[in-house]
């Protein structure tokens, strides 16, 4: 049996059929089982924030497990205390701010939704349109794509989508509003940028009625945007944000913050996870802040982003690039993402295709000039071949 027999027969038909099978990772490298090597542009959707086998990190986990990997929620950790502290500083929640584990994007929008609820438990949740938010049933009801809700219907009650206009905000956002949740960035619509002076309205009206602004910001957080977090870049403070994907660099882990007043509504005891914040996750993610910092990632992701950037537009299928820092969208003029996908990872340059007209490239933040150049050429190939 080939290895593709073993994943069909033994996996849950849930999951698309995987690409290739891959063994190792090195920096922004992957192999597969074959030998060949991909220049890795995708990072496990924007997780492997400081590339494959970083020693920082892999020096981190492998001291952690040796000490003390779990313990249960009856007990505090070192490392546990030290990334809410790392997470209160990097959001600017501060003093006021809190912070709740688990070990998932979903999970930290199940969290947002239980905090929606204790901010009126009989108001309106509202989302936007063609929006990711997750697959456990309170995260696929908030997501704004009917494709992945209708199959699990009837979902969490209380959600309502609104379209991403300033007009749609206005028109929904009022006393019975418990609160909005949405991304900075919509990643997986394609890394679509929010229109200009939306999230500054959204902070008006929400804060005008009382109603929480809670931003996913898994895929946009971590310094890929180009700034500790997207929302940095608008002038506004939310009362939340859902952390994931790149916080501990392949370490599964979620987390909530909250700002402000946010952070006194859960009640002890009102929410909680066996393997949220535990030691081994949360020493790899104070192990990512502290390389990110070291290593100057942030201001590295604002270069390679305008780098790739340059090197995109103008190239042959491309109408638009989106996005910011390295969390790059490119809209194509026909829909012939997955043609321009295939071929590059024959050309051993892995990007991914939310859609069928655009291209996401959200690379490790440790990318640096002769990457950008090997995607460059390997892009404009996989370009050309398919124009
Ligand atoms: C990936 C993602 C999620 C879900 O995270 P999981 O870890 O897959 O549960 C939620 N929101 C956004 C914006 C994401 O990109």
């Amino acid at each position: 049996m080939t290895w593709r027999d073993q994943y069909s027969t033994a996996m849950m038909g849930s999951a698309p059929s995987p690409l290739t099978l891959l063994t190792r990772g090195e920096g922004a490298y992957v192999w597969d089982v074959d030998g060949n090597r991909y220049l890795d542009f995708l990072a496990g959707i924007a997780v492997n924030s400081l590339g494959h086998g970083h020693p920082a990190l892999v020096e981190a986990v492998t001291k952690q497990i040796s000490s003390i990997a779990h313990v249960s929620n009856y007990f505090a950790t070192e490392p546990q205390i030290a990334l809410a502290e790392n997470l209160r500083r990097i959001t600017g929640a501060g003093e006021r701010g809190r912070v709740y584990f688990g070990n998932s994007g979903a999970e930290a929008i199940e969290a947002a939704i239980k905090l929606a609820r204790r901010n009126g438990q009989h108001k309106k949740i509202l989302a936007l349109t063609n929006s990711f938010h997750g697959r456990t049933m309170g995260s696929v009801s908030l997501t704004g794509k009917p494709a992945l809700r209708e199959p699990f219907e009837p979902l969490v009650p209380g959600i309502e989508h609104i379209d991403t206009t300033i007009e749609a905000l206005e028109a929904a956002i009022g006393p019975d509003v418990a609160a909005l949740v949405l991304e900075p960035i919509k990643g997986e619509a394609g890394v679509v940028d929010l229109p200009e002076g939306f999230l500054t309205r959204a902070r008006e009206l929400t804060a005008q009625h009382g109603a929480l602004l809670i931003l996913d910001e898994i895929q946009t957080g971590m310094g890929r945007t180009g700034s500790w977090f997207a929302f940095q870049q608008h002038g506004i403070v939310p009362d939340a944000i859902a952390v994931a994907k790149g916080l501990a660099g392949g370490v599964p882990i979620g987390a909530l913050v909250t700002f402000g007043d946010a952070s006194d509504l859960f009640e002890t005891g009102q929410h909680g996870s066996t393997f949220g914040g535990n030691p081994l996750a949360t020493a790899a993610g104070n192990a990512v802040i502290a390389e990110i910092e070291r290593a100057g990632l942030i201001e590295n992701a604002v270069l390679r982003g305008s780098q790739i950037r340059a090197a995109v537009e103008g190239k042959p299928l491309v109408a638009e690039v989106r996005g910011s820092g390295l969390l790059i969208g490119v809209g194509l003029t026909e829909p012939v993402a997955q043609k321009v996908a295939t071929k590059a990872l024959e050309l051993g340059l892995i990007i991914n295709t939310p859609n069928d007209s655009s291209i996401r490239i959200a690379p490790p933040l440790i990318i640096d000039e002769t990457h950008v150049a090997e995607f460059t050429e390997k892009f404009t190939t996989a370009l050309e071949a398919t124009a």
